[in-house]
Formats: C-alpha cells, structure tokens, sequence
C-alpha cells in the first residue's frame, strides 16, 4: 500500500515533468490554442498550477497522469467541466468520517448521522398557501306554529379560506421543518344552518301556570326526565301517550286520573304519567333535561286538585 501511494506520488512528479516539455515544444503552437492556469491540489496538500487547454476534469488529471486511488476523491466531480480560476481538490474520502469521529471522542453530544447531515446546507423558503376553512354546522329551534320542517337545511355551509404564510426549512431537498410566519383570511366560512326536528320544539319547557296555594295535602316532589336513567326507556311518551312536556307533565299516583289539574307549591301541572315509586303520597315532576331534574331535587309541598 505504503509502495503505491509512493508510486503514485513519483507519477504525478513526472507528470508535471512531461507537461513542461511538452511547453517548451509546442510552444508556437500554444498561442493559436487557448490554453488555461488550472490548480491542482493534491491530497498531501501538494498544490501544482498545470496549462491545460482540456475542461473536463478527468482529462485534465489524465493528462498529468494523476490517477485517483479508491479512497480519494476529486472536487469538481470526474465528468465536471472546470470554469477559469477553478482548483481541482483531491481529498481522502475517509477525511470526513475521521474528523466526525474526532468530535465524538471529545464528547460532544451529537450522533454521527446527525453531524454528516449537518453537511447538507439547510434552505429556507418563503411559501405562501391558500387552505380551506371549514364551516361550522349550527341548529336553529323550528319555530313553533310552522308547518313540518324536520331537520331542513336552512343555510348550505361554505368553507372559507385562508392564505398561510410558511417558513420552511429544506435539507436534500426534503421538508424537514415548517413555522406558520402569518394568517390572513381571504375568505369567511358560511355556517350551515339546520333547522331542528320540530317535536324538538314541543317538548321544550312551558312555564307553568300559576295559582294561589290553596292548602292541600303535603306530598313529597321529585323531578324526572326522559332519559333511561330516569325511566328505564327514553321515548319521552308518557303512560298517558302524550308527549311528556316540562312545566306540564306531571307523574302521579293513580288515585288521580290523567287530565288531572293540580296545583303543586302554586304551579298547575297536568297528571300525563305514572311511576313504579309514585305511590302514596309521592308525585314526580318532569323536566325536559336530567340536570334541570337533578336541580330540582326533591321537595315536600302542598298539593291540591284544581276544580
Ligand atoms: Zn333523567
């Protein structure tokens, strides 16, 4: 290996050798050739400025007879035309890798990958993008007393857009880091607006008539809704088949017939339901919502038929 390296050395000696003899030969026929300084720098450090009337930068190395060894490599590339004033850089392939595995042992705290990747240059672009915005989907209550207009679009959404202003960064032509710079919208979303189903609306809550407490017997009142948890089943019909409706409906013991009016605390409900634990002196209130039935708890409160 050592002989090689040495033979090699003593070919690129005489290279430069046969190039000057040739010049001082051919000297007449040099001023009709354009011929050009170029510098050859060789891996030792050894720099030598050949004339040379060749681009491409295999002939040049040809010419003077440099020959690379496996582990060498030349900047600009073999097949690379040279510009004026270029330099042509023989180096050992494994310099690199020798430098990154110094570093290491120093104890810096960076992998290898990540070191040879930092010798890709990193770009930084400005891309600006148009992106959709999407609509929001909102319901409207059908208001009460219009005809059938179960779940009816009343308003087609539209997405909306906007520009994005991006800074990214790229490494081998790969996007490896994105930072939004600004936001600017160019369009607004439309809403889609949906009209409800209108048995929805009737079952909303009704504020209960008043009317003066008028003695009575003291029951105690509990709240209910329509849900399972309430009831088991979560139709929302009552044992009377109506539907149940907060501020009317009422569950009652069956000594009271449904139709029933009573006036519970000063509130006239109607006896629509029954219940398993209504009995006795127990009456259930409904509500439309489980939390507007935990938030009436449980009362005791004079109750009295209303003639
Ligand atoms: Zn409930």
């Amino acid at each position: 290996m050592k002989r090689r390296i040495r033979n090699n050395y003593i070919r690129k000696i005489l290279g430069i050798v046969i190039v000057l003899i040739l010049l001082s030969g051919i000297g007449v026929l040099a001023v009709n050739i354009k011929f050009e300084d170029v510098k050859i720098q060789l891996q030792n450090g050894y720099e030598m400025t050949v004339l040379t009337n060749s681009k491409k930068v295999a002939d040049i190395l040809e010419e003077n007879n440099i020959i690379l060894e496996e582990d060498e490599k030349v900047t600009p590339d073999l097949e690379e035309e040279i510009k004026p004033g270029t330099t042509i850089k023989i180096t050992n392939k494994s310099a690199q890798e020798i430098q990154v595995a110094k570093i290491s042992e120093e104890g810096v705290e960076t992998s290898i990958d990540e070191l040879l990747e930092s010798y890709a240059p990193i770009i930084e672009k400005i891309i600006t993008e148009q992106e959709p915005i999407p609509f929001e989907t909102i319901t409207k209550a059908t208001v009460e007393g219009t005809t059938d207009t179960t779940n009816k679009v009343v308003q087609e959404g539209q997405e909306g857009i906007k520009q994005v202003t991006y800074k990214v960064k790229y490494q081998n032509e790969e996007e490896i880091e994105r930072t939004v710079l600004s936001e600017e919208i160019i369009k607004e979303p439309v809403n889609k607006i949906v009209q409800v189903d209108k048995k929805v609306t009737s079952r909303a809550a009704v504020t209960p008539r008043t009317a003066p407490v008028t003695g009575g017997e003291m029951y105690v009142v509990t709240a209910y809704c329509g849900c399972s948890r309430c009831c088991g089943k979560s139709t929302g019909i009552t044992a009377s088949g109506n539907r149940a409706i907060q501020g009317v409906t009422v569950a009652a013991p069956s000594k009271f017939a449904f139709g029933t009016k009573l006036n519970i605390g000063g509130n006239i409900y109607t006896v629509q339901d029954r219940g398993g634990a209504i009995k006795g002196n127990r009456i259930d209130i409904y509500f439309s919502s489980h939390a507007a039935a935990l938030a009436w708890g449980r009362r005791t409160l004079p109750v009295s038929v209303v003639q």
